[in-house]
């Protein structure tokens, strides 16, 4: 992955640390697009109460589908942290920023993945990926 296509893609979601997009894996024989995105923190605020620099619990696997851009299927994975919050006692999942009512991907993301997959020869794209 010397092109930086992760950081390209971080960018492009609007991701801010500690989100980043670890990996991009695209199939062009199933025709699907599976973005990893990491959480590159050990502590987060609470999202019940707001206290900040909480522990992690544990961590959660979840998946979003977003629409398809050219042909492809776009997946979202990531394993969602949750806070153990010393200050409430709750246990609680942090939310996701791709997840926010009515954020989903960016136009620029949509833009740069069309880009992607349209300028790459399929057998150069899938070296890339
Ligand atoms: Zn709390």
């Amino acid at each position: 992955m010397s092109l930086g296509v992760e950081t390209l893609f971080t960018s492009a979601l609007g991701l801010r640390p500690p989100w980043a997009v670890e990996s991009v894996k695209l199939d062009t024989v199933g025709r699907r697009i599976d973005f990893e995105i990491t959480c590159q923190s050990a502590r987060m605020a609470c999202p019940e109460c707001g206290a900040e620099h909480q522990p992690l619990h544990d961590r959660l696997r979840r998946s979003w589908r977003h629409l398809d851009f050219f042909q492809f299927e776009a997946w979202l994975h990531c394993d969602v942290p949750r806070v153990s919050c010393a200050a409430c006692g709750k246990t609680t999942q942090v939310s996701v920023p791709w997840a926010r009512s009515g954020s989903g991907f960016t136009a620029a993301f949509e833009a740069l993945a069309l880009a992607l997959c349209r300028d790459l020869p399929v057998k150069q794209a899938a070296a890339l990926f």
